[in-house]
Order: structure tokens, then sequence, then C-alpha cells
């Protein structure tokens, strides 16, 4: 096969271990261990292999493919399974991973009967529902009953701890209060169980900036972070902390020039639908110079997303295997097999490390 393949996503992984390296010393610092979560990039093994190097003490993902393919990889880790487990795949999520997190009786149940089978001791997470509306105990006393029956009745499962999930769905902030009301809930059971829990897991990146600001309630002691490792550009871009530590160029998306010519900016002729079904609207600048690129929708599914490292460079649209951009300003006279490059965001690296059109390359 062709190495200078194009489309191409380059994984530096100096870079991200740069950016796992700053985030580990943050959380040390507060003695909050990291679960290094991979769904982002579609469980590249590479990356997991990263984070695992680094130090993370769990590598996380929300599919057993990808865990089952890091420890293929020969990734030297334990494991966490995020996503609550399908009942079906119980017997792989015990023999896949060390961890999981969890909210449903029936699943604990499936799981136990699966690690008795497999001779082994599983550790479960029950989730707590803070309010964000996903997954999640939301009736105290129902957590406390599932707290004492995987405590007391179900032998192959070790009571871990408990853990929320907050900003993903709902949209909910992580606060102090929030946060307080988990390690509550642990207290709540630490005192009917007659021991403290091994984690309190407070969220995702969206709770690292209790972390940055030190305001962490103390007994949190465990993230799961995927997006402040991999992109680290959220906390940046929408929440206006100061992440220029980290670098937000790991992933860089790179397409190949098949065409460059200048011609009218509105559409000629009647305007119906486009490949999407969509009628969209075009503005007449006149003339310019455009260039498609050999990638489309299929490799990324959100070209208003794409940002390219010229930023004289503006991207008009997509349908599904060409990118159109208007390249008239940029002070490169962009010709046929030039490559252009681009920064990506979390939504848009998940779809194109998944795509079989990318070839991954690292650095
Ligand atoms: C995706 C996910 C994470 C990681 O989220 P990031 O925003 O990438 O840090 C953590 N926990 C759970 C349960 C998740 O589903």
């Amino acid at each position: 096969m062709n190495r200078n393949r194009y489309p191409k996503m380059v994984v530096d992984l100096k870079k991200l271990r740069h950016n796992i390296d700053r985030v580990l010393i943050k959380c040390q610092d507060q003695n909050v261990e990291v679960a290094g979560v991979i769904k982002g990039c579609n469980g590249l093994s590479e990356c997991a292999d990263e984070l695992a190097r680094a130090g993370c003490r769990f590598i996380a993902s929300s599919r057993l493919e990808q865990i089952a393919a890091a420890r293929e990889y020969g990734v030297q880790a334990d494991f966490m399974m995020i996503r609550l487990p399908m009942i079906s795949e119980a017997a792989d999520v015990v023999r896949l991973t060390e961890i999981s997190l969890n909210s449903e009786m029936e699943v604990l149940k499936a799981l136990n009967h699966q690690a008795g089978r497999l001779d082994k001791k599983h550790k479960v997470i029950l989730m707590v529902e803070l309010g964000d509306l996903r997954e999640g105990f939301w009736n105290k006393e129902e957590l406390l009953e599932a707290a004492l029956a995987v405590e007391h009745d179900l032998h192959n499962l070790q009571l871990a701890g408990v853990g929320t999930n907050l900003g993903c769905y709902g949209a909910v902030k992580a606060t102090p209060e929030k946060l307080n009301e988990l390690v509550e809930c642990a207290e709540m059971i630490e005192e009917k169980i007659g021991r403290e829990l091994e984690f309190i897991s407070g969220g995702a990146t969206t709770s690292y900036p209790r972390v940055l600001e030190g305001n962490l309630p103390r007994r949190i002691n465990l993230l799961r972070m995927g997006e402040g490792i991999l992109l680290a550009k959220d906390l940046q871009d929408l929440w206006g902390y100061n992440m220029s530590d980290m670098h937000q160029d790991v992933f860089t998306l790179q397409a190949e020039i098949i065409e460059a010519r200048e011609k009218p900016s509105y559409p000629q002729g009647e305007i119906m639908f486009d490949a999407f079904g969509n009628t969209p609207e075009y503005e007449d600048l006149g003339i310019r110079k455009r260039a498609i690129l050999a990638l489309g929708k299929v490799d990324y599914a959100f070209p208003e997303l794409l940002l390219p490292r010229d930023k004289k460079i503006k991207v008009l649209g997509a349908s599904s295997d060409h990118t159109i951009l208007d390249v008239h300003d940029c002070e490169k006279d962009y010709k046929v097999g030039d490559i252009i490059e681009f920064d990506l965001c979390y939504a848009t690296i998940v779809y194109a490390t998944s795509s079989k059109n990318v070839d991954i390359v690292y650095v």
C-alpha cells in the first residue's frame, strides 16, 4: 500500500504524552488518579499505550472492542468500561476489564454470574445521577440497596466506589456542591458497610476545572478524562481556562487538493436540494478561487467543525466525498496535489479516526 496515502490523520504521540503528563501532575497534586479515556480517538491502541505508560490508573472506554484491541496490542493497564454494560456483553466485560460503571441491578447480577464462571473478582462503581440526566441512580435508597447487595450478596463483585457524570447530556456544571453530593452518597454507603470505598469518581473532563481551581472536594480521588488529554480544547475555547501549557494539535487531518480553479461563488441555475436534502443559501462574492479536497462528510461528519491551519482558508461546505474550500485570499497559490492541514475538535476526531478512508500515521 502507498504510504503516502491521503486523507491522513497524523497523531503526534510526543504531544499526547506531554498532555497526559501535565494532567497527571496537576491531579496527583490533589491526590486524584486519572482514568485515561480513549473513546474520543476511537480507541487507537498507540494512544492507549501512551496513556498507560504515562501512569493512568485505568485505561477506559465506552466500547469493549476498543479495550479488546488495546489488550491485543499489548497495552499494560487495568481497563475500565465506562458505558453502562449491556447484559448481553456481561461475559466480555468481566473478561476484558477490571472495573465497570453500573446503575442496574440486573446487570450487576449478570456481571456477578459471569465473574463467577471466570473465577474472577470484578470491581464495580455505582453511578449516581446528579441532574445531568444520563446514567445513574436517582433514588438514594435504591443506590444504597444496590450497594448493600453488591457488598453482601454478589460475591464475585467488589464494590469499588461511586461515580457520577456531569456535562455530557444535560450540560450541567460540575460544581463543588454537586460533587459534594456525590461524596455524601459515598459516605452514606460507607457508614452502612463499615469501610471506606476505594474510589469516588467525580466525572470527566468537565470536572477538571475543579482541579485547576483547587476546589475539588477532598474525597474525590478519580477522574475519567478523554477530551482534556487528547485535545485540551473545550476548557480553553468554551470555558475560558488557560490551557496554553497543553497541545491542542495532537491530531492533524491532512487532505489532498483534487481541483483548484476560479469559479463563481453563487451556483448557476435553479437551486433545489443538496446531497443531504437541504436547500442551502449562498452568498454571491463574484469569481473566487476554490479548491476541492478528496475527503468529505463521511470522514468527519461536520464541515463547519474543520479548522484549517491556514487561517485564510474558508470551508464552504462538503458532500460525502468532497470538501470545498475558498482559497481566494490565501497567500499560497494552492494547486492540485497540494496538501491542506486541519485542526480538529472532539466531535470530528472520533469520525476521522474511525473512517476507513483515513490513513492513520504516528509521529
Ligand atoms: C466519555 C466519558 C468520559 C470522558 O469524557 P471526556 O469529556 O472525554 O473527558 C468519562 N466518563 C464517562 C462515563 C464517559 O462516558
